[in-house]
């Protein structure tokens, strides 16, 4: 079993944006800037929103951290983003989840504009990932995409894993994670079988598939008997356990013997998401440069 850890990806990744930084805070005359909202103080996000700020201090990203507060309501939190689109001091703005109830809708991402969306739910970048022919025009597009999925093909292409014509179970189907996913993997060549919950009979779709990648959110539920021979798992879960580990899908114990290739967590996916995520807020900030 080889393991696919993302902390050096991360790194190269976060390495090469301390120019462009550098460069981008002398045309602004102000650092490069991110404005996170976080509405739950105790979600397992807010530990992500700790790391995030402070890999952005280290970087010299500028960043902002509002819980607009559940009790205002929806119409509140639209008129928040509505000014944050508006403030030319803000580059980019991330939305962290969960969400209140309902407010995860395209009228939520499409309030604060594509320009900033640097998680890539704004119908135009989801518009214009899903137009794109191929992997090629997805890295090169004007447009973001969600920096999870987006982290999963950088994972593949860093370790050169040859996915053409590969068959793919992605489980899990979120607009963050499981269908720009399924969409990426498809333009590179792989046939691709998106799972969700209602999935008849997920094991024998595991057991033809080559890669399994999960994005579901359930603690270590993938075990050795439900998959076959399979060149690589990846897993992109992050859970707390009952004993208040992080983990992921995928029990990595129980399946590692039976695998080729497996990424851990922590220290697979998610470390290659932040670098995606400052990646992106440097392109943002590179866009208010150019629009000057
Ligand atoms: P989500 O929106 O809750 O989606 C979960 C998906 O899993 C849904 O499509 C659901 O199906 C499916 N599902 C649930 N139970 C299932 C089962 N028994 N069999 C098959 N499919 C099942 O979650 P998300 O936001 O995409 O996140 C998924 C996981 O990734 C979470 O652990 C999250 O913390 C993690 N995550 C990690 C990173 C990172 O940087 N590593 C970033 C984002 C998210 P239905 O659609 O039918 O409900």
């Amino acid at each position: 079993m080889e393991l696919l850890e993302g902390r050096t990806l991360s790194k190269e990744i976060l390495t090469s944006l301390e120019s462009r930084i550098e460069k981008t805070k002398a045309a602004l005359n102000r650092p490069p800037s991110l404005t996170i909202i976080n509405y739950y103080d105790d979600s397992p996000s807010a530990i992500y929103v700790k790391r995030k700020i402070k890999v952005c201090d280290r970087l010299g990203i500028k960043t902002d951290l509002i819980n607009p507060g559940e009790d205002k309501g929806y119409s509140h939190f639209l008129e928040l983003l509505k000014n944050f689109q508006e403030d030319e001091s803000i580059d980019a703005i991330m939305i962290e989840r969960p969400l209140p109830s309902g407010y995860e809708a395209i009228k939520t991402w499409d309030t604060f504009g594509a320009l900033k969306d640097v998680d890539g739910l704004s119908s135009l970048s989801m518009g214009k990932l899903f137009l794109a022919k191929n992997i090629a025009e997805i890295e090169k597009g004007d447009f973001y995409v969600p920096c999870t999925a987006l982290a999963v093909i950088k994972m593949i292409k860093k370790y050169a894993i040859d996915i053409k014509g590969a068959n793919i179970a992605v489980v899990g189907r979120s607009s963050i994670v499981g269908r720009p996913l399924a969409h990426m993997l498809t333009s590179m060549d792989a046939t691709v079988t998106l799972c969700h919950s209602k999935t008849k009979d997920i094991v024998s779709i595991f057991k033809k598939s080559d890669i399994i990648i999960s994005a579901v959110g359930k603690a270590r539920w993938i075990k050795a008997d439900m998959i076959g021979e399979n060149s690589l798992l990846i897993d992109v879960g992050t859970n707390i356990d009952k004993n208040g580990k992080m983990c992921g899908d995928i029990d990595f114990e129980n399946v590692k013997d039976k695998v080729d290739y497996i990424t851990p967590v922590p220290g697979g996916v998610g470390p290659v998401t932040l670098a995606c995520l400052l990646e992106n807020v440097v392109k943002a900030a590179e866009r208010k440069v150019e629009s000057l």
